[in-house]
């Protein structure tokens, strides 16, 4: 959907049940950015179908705002166009690795038919790990799109490869999961200095002001409804600095 003049979001990407996955993309003058690659193939075929139409002459590029699965799994499509992909320096995976999320999804199936036919492959059809080709370290980055410039902006915690899309134009942040907005905060695969920096990465996120805010997952914020999430991710993040445990821990 159409969040402002030259942002769009996508909702609904599947992931794992219950989550779905966010993603969306900035359309310049010459070149269109897209924020995330969903899951896998399937997704980013869907994203790449929104991202073309909207304005089907500009060159794409796309930017993974952090290593899990769900948001670089459909590379691999952007690859095979030939759109170059954007991240964290660090953020490389290995095969073992996504391949041991596939028989993650493969326990997940209460059938022991489906679970025996390998049912979780249809989510991972010509899905293969590819990383980003391009490599950001800087902790900030300009880019123009034509007549639109945007700034990429490293925000670790989450993972310490997160990053985040800031439109200043038109005040809009695609945050990826430094804020999610119906799911408590995804803080297991990070360590109490982790969630340190978190909470910087939130300061900087509060220090912009924006009016728009498209998630990691969750539904898009707007205004007061930023603050709120930013406040109640921190609340999280205290108590977890606090006691060394993640709320999800069991
Ligand atoms: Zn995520």
């Amino acid at each position: 959907m159409k969040i402002s003049s030259s942002c769009y979001a996508i909702h609904g990407l599947f992931t794992l049940s219950p989550w779905v996955v966010n993603s969306g993309f900035i359309v310049g003058e010459s070149k269109t950015l897209i924020v995330d690659a969903g899951a896998n193939y399937l997704s980013a075929q869907t994203i790449f179908g929104y991202a073309t139409s909207a304005r089907e002459e500009n060159e794409l590029f796309l930017v993974n705002t952090e290593p899990h699965f769900d948001h670089i799994g459909g590379n691999c499509y952007f690859s095979e166009k030939g759109i170059p992909i954007y991240g964290h320096e660090g953020i490389n995976r290995t095969s073992e690795e996504f391949y041991g999320l596939a028989e993650e999804f493969n326990k997940t199936i209460t059938s022991s038919k489906r679970r025996e036919a390998r049912e979780e492959q249809t989510l991972f059809v010509n899905t293969h790990p590819v990383n980003p080709n391009h490599k950001i370290s800087a902790l900030r980055t300009t880019l123009d799109l034509g007549n639109k410039i945007i700034e990429i902006i490293l925000t670790p915690g989450h993972s310490p490869q997160n990053l985040m899309v800031f439109v200043p134009s038109e005040n809009v942040i695609y945050s990826g999961d430094t804020i999610i907005e119906g799911y408590i905060p995804n803080m297991e695969d990070s360590t109490v200095e982790g969630w340190k920096n978190w909470m910087k990465s939130l300061n900087i996120i509060e220090e912009l002001d924006p009016g728009i805010l498209v998630p990691g997952h969750g539904k898009v914020l707007r205004g007061n409804e930023i603050t709120k999430q930013i406040e109640l991710t921190k609340e999280y993040l205290i108590a977890g600095i606090e006691s060394g445990k993640a709320p999800t821990a069991l």
